[in-house]
């Protein structure tokens, strides 16, 4: 069946419609959480947040138990991959409990948020920011064959990882594609990012190519994927997280919390300690820089010449002695990464007019 469109008012209404209820529901679980649970402060421990909607989230215990919990009001953001204080709470609701009923009716709630390491945002509806994954070790960028790779786009994407900061991998995907003519584009971009400093790795999913090498990539940090859509990272994390975590995967799909699913991250254990944190808000989500010295710190290979040009104020295009044009005529810069920095620059200066 085909699906509606509503307009860009109909779509404002709904989410204001939606955004009221949701208030009244937090108002009324606070005032449950408050009123029917005591906290047993002795019973405290730490857990990692595994997926999370509205006051509700599922978090993984140090033992790797999955518990349900309800969030204490005044916490600010809460993220897939936080860490999380979780006590335990019994119900008290009328006043008097037996042993059994006590444990029966035994929840957790998050009393407080661990500081975080990075935590990677997006804008949302409206230019809201919204919080989508804390304390990520690694950024996976994947490109493929079809649709074909784009170097400014992994820039982006780049800028986005030493901002946040965390370390980042390039995967070119679908080299079962490779043919004489589509050839050099491997070749150009592996080589382009290697000599800059990343690691690349060629992967084709349908042929089983690059699987051991991209689970060591993973291992012992987490990891979220990123590139267009199409590329292949459903593909990816298929093919390489262990059975009982596809299972895992796959039920959340389908009965996971009706519509809401679409939206929620979550974490999923990878062999020899890696982990992953997949939501389509992951996926989908676009780098913007926040300040020319973000973009600046975002090109690992440009921001050694920055500082260094005659004039302070140099905007690398037509002053004489500009420290990164010279970089580029000697070898020592490469000119393609240049020049999507001075693109970034550019978009940037036309958009903060
Ligand atoms: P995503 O949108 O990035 O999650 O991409 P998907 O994982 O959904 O893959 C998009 C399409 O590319 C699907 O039809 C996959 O079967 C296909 N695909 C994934 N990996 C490969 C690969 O290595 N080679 C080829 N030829 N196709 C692939
Ligand atoms: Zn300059």
């Amino acid at each position: 069946m085909a699906k509606r469109k509503l307009s860009k008012q109909q779509q404002r209404r709904i989410a204001s419609k939606q955004k009221s209820k949701i208030k009244d529901d937090l108002q009324q679980d606070d005032r449950l959480l408050n009123n029917t649970l005591q906290l047993d402060e002795s019973n405290t421990q730490t857990a990692r947040v595994i997926s999370h909607h509205g006051r509700q989230l599922f978090a993984e215990t140090e033992n790797l138990e999955k518990i349900k919990c309800k969030i204490r009001q005044n916490l600010g953001d809460i993220a897939c991959g936080d860490y999380v204080v979780v006590q335990q709470a019994t119900n008290v609701q009328n006043g008097s409990q037996s042993e059994s009923s006590a444990a029966k009716d035994s929840q957790y709630v998050v009393v407080a948020v661990k500081d975080r390491t990075n935590l990677l945002k997006k804008t949302g509806f409206n230019d809201s920011i919204k919080p989508v994954a804390a304390n990520i070790g690694q950024l996976v960028i994947v490109t493929s064959l079809k649709p074909k790779p784009n170097s400014y786009l992994i820039d982006r994407y780049l800028t986005a990882a030493e901002n946040l900061p965390s370390k980042a991998i390039i995967i070119i995907n679908k080299i079962d594609l490779i043919e004489h003519e589509n050839k050099h584009l491997v070749d150009d971009l592996t080589l382009l990012y290697q000599n800059i400093g990343y690691r690349v790795i060629s992967t084709s999913i349908k042929q089983n190519i690059g699987l051991d090498e991209i689970s060591e990539a993973l291992s012992n940090t987490t990891s979220i994927l990123v590139g267009l859509s199409g590329v292949g990272k459903s593909s990816i994390v298929k093919a390489i997280l262990p059975k009982e975590e596809i299972k895992i995967a796959e039920t959340s799909k389908i009965t996971g919390e009706g519509r809401h699913t679409t939206t929620v991250s979550a974490l999923y254990h990878l062999k020899d300690n890696g982990i992953i944190i997949d939501s389509p808000g992951v996926r989908d989500f676009t780098p913007i820089n926040k300040s020319i010295d973000e973009i600046t710190n975002g090109f690992i290979d440009v921001r050694k010449f920055n500082g260094m040009c005659k004039f302070a104020n140099c905007s690398h295009k037509n002053e004489p002695e500009c420290a990164m044009k010279q970089a580029v005529a000697n070898g020592e810069l490469d000119e393609l990464r240049f020049n999507n920095y001075l693109r970034l620059v550019d978009e940037f200066n036309e958009k903060n007019d």
